[in-house]
């Protein structure tokens, strides 16, 4: 349970952070609210040689609506997005992250980045058809949601990026939900879906549905949503349109 030798290096900026990772070189490793990497460190699952520590970079936190879309930092903690209904399926689903310790210091851009299927939001993300901005050395550049989750603890930020930015669409008037089975409330998902819904007269014109720790990356379940596009929402089209495989 004790990490190997690794040095830490506080940044003021995102161009500081950027050049503190790339003197780092190949091991070096931001640090955001510690709730994932410092466990594996401990655990000796990740030996990161430098800690690039983000938390001073004020750029980096807080929740801005421009037009139709969200804009969140990256060090913005999920315990500033829970409960705002503003934020809709994004404030319930970080809520149910964990317990109110975790939420205080986990940010939404670590969890993103730690890529884990089994975290609550890469499947929210997904599902709203967010994206992360990044920035390196070589510039910035928009991954969408779709792309972002490569495979089990592995995303599109290339080493040396910082994950500043992300971005969803707001939905106004889609309806949602956030489901989350575990064993005790302040679990991680054995798995988990979350839904959004646009209606118009009993009929569904939109559904979009994220699952959590169904495979090593977070999937959209289109066949469903294809089922029900532009059918009226009755019990047994519900049930018909769950059985469907793939996506
Ligand atoms: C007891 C416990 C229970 C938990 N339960 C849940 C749960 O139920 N659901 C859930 O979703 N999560 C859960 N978590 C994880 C929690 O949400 C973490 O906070 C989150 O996964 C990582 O966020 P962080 O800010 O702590 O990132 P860190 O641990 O600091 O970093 C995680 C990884 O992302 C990288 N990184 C961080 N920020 C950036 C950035 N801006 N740019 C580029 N790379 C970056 C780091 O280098 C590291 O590789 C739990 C954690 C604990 C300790």
């Amino acid at each position: 349970m004790i990490p190997a030798e690794f040095d830490y290096a506080v940044a003021e900026s995102v161009d500081d952070a950027i050049g503190l990772l790339a003197e780092g070189g190949d091991d070096a490793r931001p640090l955001a609210g510690g709730h994932s990497l410092l466990p594996f460190m401990k655990l000796r699952f990740a030996a990161p040689s430098l800690l690039v520590d983000l938390r001073r970079v004020a750029d980096l936190r807080g929740v801005q609506r421009d037009n139709g879309s969200w804009k969140i930092g990256a060090m913005t903690r999920h315990a500033d997005l829970q409960g705002r209904a503003d934020l809709g399926l994004l404030g319930a689903s970080a809520g149910q992250i964990a317990d109110q310790q975790v939420r205080n210091r986990g940010t939404i851009g670590g969890s993103l980045a730690h890529g884990d299927a089994a975290a609550d939001l890469p499947a929210v993300l997904l599902a709203l058809g967010g994206s992360v901005v990044v920035r390196g050395s070589s510039g910035e550049r928009e991954i969408a949601a779709a792309d972002l989750f490569e495979g089990y603890l592995t995303t599109a930020i290339a080493q040396g990026e910082v994950l500043t930015e992300v971005r969803v669409p707001a939905l106004d008037g889609y309806g949602y939900g956030y489901e989350k089975f575990n064993r005790r409330s302040e679990d991680w998902a054995m798995v988990g879906v979350c839904a959004l819904v646009k209606t118009a007269g009993g009929v569904c014109e939109d559904v979009r549905i994220g699952l959590t720790h169904m495979a090593s990356v977070p999937l959209r379940a289109t066949a469903v949503e294809e089922a029900l596009r532009g059918q009226p929402l009755r019990a047994h089209r519900l049930g018909g349109a769950a059985r469907h495989r793939g996506h």
